[in-house]
């Protein structure tokens, strides 16, 4: 039996073999810690019932601990020097699939729609390229994919900032965001030592638990969102002037402005990053109905 693809030293072997060189906009930073891994499988809470989406296999290292718990796996790799590495790396597995695609540009739905009919939950789990982490995010959220949880390995500042509470440094439209879809919390910290290459920054495993429906109710989405990135325009501003001058073209919003924010009962000379999830969803509701 093969060692685990992760040990430094077949991981070694494998980059040898094929002459493999990373590229770095690509975002490729290898685990080579069999532990860390094993603790990542283990934190999304896989069944031989679950069905796996992997975003960045490399050579397999993440992909063999998923594939060793879940139903099957389906990973998305964009690097075609990698897809033959795979097949060999990979090749004691039966319940793996790589897909060649950019998962930006990849319907999802629709892969999960062909593979996983006969799986109980859905899940990803990644050691993300760090260049599209929040893209990655924002389009599995987005696409309201049926979901369980996402569990990635990221940045740690990103993991910070996807799950700050309000009045937090941290806290933006990227925690609304996150937050309105999903539960966060950071289950590790890793330092850059288990990584080749080891990356510039710091990393963080977060796992985010999918809702059952949106954290607030809104009658529009995309005006709820327009108002968070509104009010987080320039953070030394208060609310009010931030909406005014960021939220519609011309300041001819400014008187119904200042009512939503009376009748919402949320006083305009707050800052945009003292405002809980909720009060967004309030104020932007009773500002969608004046429109
Ligand atoms: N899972 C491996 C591991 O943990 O060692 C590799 C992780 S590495 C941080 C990120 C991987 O994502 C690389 O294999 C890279 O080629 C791939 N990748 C980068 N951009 C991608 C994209 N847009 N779609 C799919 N894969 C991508």
């Amino acid at each position: 039996m093969n060692k685990e693809i992760a040990t430094p030293n077949r991981t070694k072997e494998i980059l040898q073999k094929y002459g493999f060189s990373f590229k770095k906009s690509l975002g490729q930073n290898f685990l080579i810690d069999p532990n860390i891994l094993h603790r990542i499988a283990d934190h999304a809470g896989i069944t031989d019932q679950t069905g796996v989406i992997e975003i960045g296999p490399g050579i397999g290292a993440l992909t063999e601990q998923l594939a060793k718990r879940a139903k099957k796996v389906v990973a998305f790799e964009i690097d075609q020097r990698l897809l033959p590495i795979l097949d060999d790396t990979l090749s004691p597995y039966e319940n793996i699939k790589v897909i060649h695609q950019d998962v930006l540009k990849a319907d999802v739905a629709a892969v999960i729609n062909e593979e996983f009919q006969d799986c109980d939950e859905i899940k990803v789990v990644a050691n993300l390229p760090y260049y599209v982490t929040t893209p990655i995010i924002m389009k599995l959220l987005e696409e309201k994919l049926p979901l369980n949880s996402i569990v990635v390995m990221l940045q740690k500042e990103v993991a910070d900032r996807m799950a700050a509470a309000p009045a937090n440094k941290d806290y933006g439209s990227l925690s609304i965001a996150v937050q309105f879809y999903t539960e966060p919390k950071t289950v590790m910290t890793v330092p850059k030592t288990v990584f080749v290459p080891q990356p510039n920054v710091d990393s963080a495993v977060i796992r985010l638990a999918l809702r059952d429906g949106p954290a607030v109710s809104v009658d529009n989405e995309t005006f709820f969102f327009q108002l968070v990135k509104a009010s987080f325009a320039q953070r030394r501003k208060t609310l009010q002037n931030n909406l005014i001058n960021n939220l519609f073209a011309e300041k001819a919003g400014k008187q119904m402005i200042e009512d939503a924010l009376e009748t919402a009962g949320i006083d305009g000379r707050r800052r945009g990053e003292t405002l809980s999830i909720k009060e967004f969803g309030h104020l932007a509701n009773i500002l969608f109905a004046k429109l």
